[in-house]
């Protein structure tokens, strides 16, 4: 029996480690921290739970874009809640409000009440992300395969294209270009490099439907670690891959924590891969124009998230995400300085809150050395800054919000770099840049033959990208044609 070993066990490390056990591989998955999830850890905090890097998902509804992927992983039956579907999301800016609503059509119809003018291009806006949505089942097609659409260019030539003019050639409203970027600090949006395929792909599936879950995201992971476990295979926290070790160009094994030695037929770095190149100083068949490649990549925004444990009853339960931005915010050229955009992330029981701003790497860099919970009064500080910055923002929108406070609990990209070891406490990995997709949205496979990727560092982030990709990169090792029939893509958009 082929063994694989996957280093980290994020959503992509797990979705690997389900799917390959799935078909008969013996499957050990190593995570460096105490539990499993990567950024999708839901923590406790006197009771109060939080979660890390999950807010909400889109697609999950029967032939949408998540809905045959998260079948397939057994994740259809976690307790799941939708979102308003009249305003799912509500973009403030200065002293407007625009409600996102569900459905494309209905999509068009809502922001057309607001923008009359624009019913014309709003129509086309959706229209464009409505296909890169049908599209999406043509990843999984075996390669020759004509797609359905009967292009399956279309997608990868998405990545090409930016995402910045598309948007300005489709919508002449300067207002309405900035309501339609306004959810999207779920990506980091950049003129001069997001790629359509990214900005449409994820904005798409939340267009069809959104959905928080009862109870924290850890429940997506723990239920993968369950059934992987069923299936035969390991997963084991506290279990940090310190090398990964080569002989004649080939990868035999992995080193845990220093000490142990673990066989491996192949292994999969589910991890960043800057933090895997890291680990290939036993592989001298790596190629130096390889490793230089990945580690000049340049990362998204990371994020400053304040965790809020709510007085109980003190502010009522909104069933919508509330994205507030400063009226002369550049929504297109994030600099993650002083608090300008903050997305308020409710949990689905109404005892806690979330507050989420950009916030980049080079402004906590100071800290980086200081250890993690006893960075000094001064990070402290700063922290208690960057709370106050996002609480002034939102207090317009949310005036009771500050007299409803009982606990606030923060993090920065300091503290996803320590628990997750992604480079630079990134929040969505690496930047896909359009003007080289060929260097910037990576490849699963590697210069050695049975070192593969996965994870959101590759072709999407967020947890559609993700599972995506898990499949993308176990099709390295079982062939698409064997994946595209177990997942029954054929039925996904009927
Ligand atoms: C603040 C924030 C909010 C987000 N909100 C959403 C959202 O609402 N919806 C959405 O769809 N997406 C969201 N995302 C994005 C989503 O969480 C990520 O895209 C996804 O979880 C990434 O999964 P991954 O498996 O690629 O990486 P990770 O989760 O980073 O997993 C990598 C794992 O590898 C482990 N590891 C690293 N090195 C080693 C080693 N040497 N040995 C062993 N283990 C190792 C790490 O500890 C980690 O567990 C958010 C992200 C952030 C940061």
């Amino acid at each position: 029996m082929k063994r694989v070993v996957i280093i980290g066990a994020g959503l992509g490390g797990l979705q690997c480690g389900y799917i390959l056990s799935k078909n008969g591989m013996q499957v050990v998955v190593l995570e460096h921290d105490r539990i499993v999830g990567g950024c999708l850890q839901s923590f406790r905090r006197a009771d109060t739970l939080f979660d890390t890097g999950f807010h909400y998902i889109g697609g999950l509804g029967e032939g949408q874009s998540l809905h045959g992927l998260f079948r397939y992983f057994g994740l259809l039956d976690l307790p799941w809640h939708k979102l308003d579907e009249d305003c799912f999301d509500e973009v403030v800016i200065g002293n407007r409000s625009f409600a996102f609503a569900n459905g494309h059509e209905r999509f068009v119809e809502t922001l057309s009440r607001a923008f009359p003018h624009e019913r014309e291009g709003l129509r086309r806006y959706a229209e464009m992300l409505r296909q890169v949505g049908e599209h999406l089942p043509d990843t999984f097609l075996p390669a020759g395969e004509v797609s359905r659409q009967g292009d399956s260019y279309f997608s990868e030539s998405l990545f090409a294209r930016s995402a910045y003019d598309f948007l300005c050639d489709t919508i002449h409203d300067p207002l309405l270009r900035k309501v339609l970027s306004g959810t999207s600090l779920k990506m980091e949006l950049d003129r001069e490099s997001l790629p359509l395929y990214v900005f449409a792909q994820i904005n798409n599936s939340y267009i069809q439907s959104a959905w928080r879950i009862e109870g924290g995201g850890q429940q997506i992971v723990d239920r993968l670690t369950e059934q992987i476990r069923l299936n035969g295979g390991e997963v084991r926290t506290n279990a940090t891959v310190t090398s990964v070790t080569e002989r004649d160009g080939r990868v035999i094994g992995v080193r845990v924590n220093k000490d142990e030695f673990i066989e491996a037929d192949c292994v999969i770095g589910a991890q960043h891969p800057y933090a895997l190149m890291q680990l290939l100083a036993d592989c001298p068949s790596m190629r130096k124009v390889y490793r230089r490649r990945i580690t000049g990549l340049q990362n998204s925004f990371g994020m400053f998230t304040a965790n809020i444990r709510l007085k109980h009853g003190m502010m009522p339960y909104e069933n919508r995400n509330i994205y507030v931005h400063k009226a002369d915010a550049d929504l297109w050229h994030v600099q993650g300085d002083e608090a300008e955009s903050v997305l308020i992330s409710y949990y689905c029981n109404g005892d806690a809150i979330d507050l989420l701003t950009p916030l980049r790497w080079e402004t906590v860099a100071r800290w980086a050395m200081t250890p993690q919970g006893r960075r000094g009064q001064d990070y402290v500080d700063y922290k208690q800054q960057k709370t106050e910055e996002c609480l002034h923002l939102v207090e317009q929108r949310l005036p009771q919000l500050r007299g409803a406070i009982d606990k606030v609990y923060t993090s920065t990209p300091l503290s996803y770099q320590h628990y997750t070891l992604c480079h630079h406490g990134t929040a969505f990995g690496v930047k896909k840049d359009y003007r080289s997709p060929l260097t910037t949205v990576l490849s699963p496979r590697t210069p050695l033959e049975n070192l593969y990727l996965t994870g959101q560092n590759l072709n999407l982030h967020g947890v559609l990208g993700v599972s995506m990709t898990s499949v993308l990169t176990c099709a390295e090792l079982l062939g698409m044609d064997t994946l595209a029939e177990q997942l029954d893509v054929k039925h996904w958009n009927k």
